[in-house]
């Protein structure tokens, strides 16, 4: 997607933090961190949002999950860590390319605001 801004960062057109990448999933720390240790996974194809999930493109969300552990280990995460999707306005979602938080190093309140 040209003008995505997830595509984009995928594409090294805006730059970012690399924390994790293969060849189906990017990994990236949130610029706007809300935990000590807070980065975005993205599988790199473009799909807009948890929404548009169907058995054509589900096989990436998986991946996202595979490197979310790898993550984890990568980064010593032992006591913990969650995982967030923000879909769709009500959501939160703000970045028209799916995507998921990765947070850590903190306790995080439960349940969420
Ligand atoms: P959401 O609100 O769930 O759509 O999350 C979008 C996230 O993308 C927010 O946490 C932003 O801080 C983050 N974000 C936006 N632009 C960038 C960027 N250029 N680099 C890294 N993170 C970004
Ligand atoms: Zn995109």
């Amino acid at each position: 997607m040209q003008d995505c801004l997830f595509c984009k960062i995928v594409r090294g057109e805006i730059l970012s933090t690399k924390v994790y990448e293969d060849n189906e999933v990017y990994a990236f720390l949130d610029i706007d961190p809300q935990a000590p240790f807070h980065t975005i996974i993205i599988p790199k194809q473009h799909i807009s949002s948890a929404a548009e999930i169907d058995s054509t493109n589900s096989q990436v969300i998986s991946k996202v999950f595979e490197a979310a552990a790898k993550i984890a280990k990568q980064e010593n995460l032992e006591n913990g860590f969650r995982i967030v999707n923000n879909c769709g306005a009500d959501g939160g979602q703000t970045v028209g390319h799916i995507h998921f938080h990765l947070l850590a190093r903190r306790n995080l309140a439960w349940p969420p605001g």
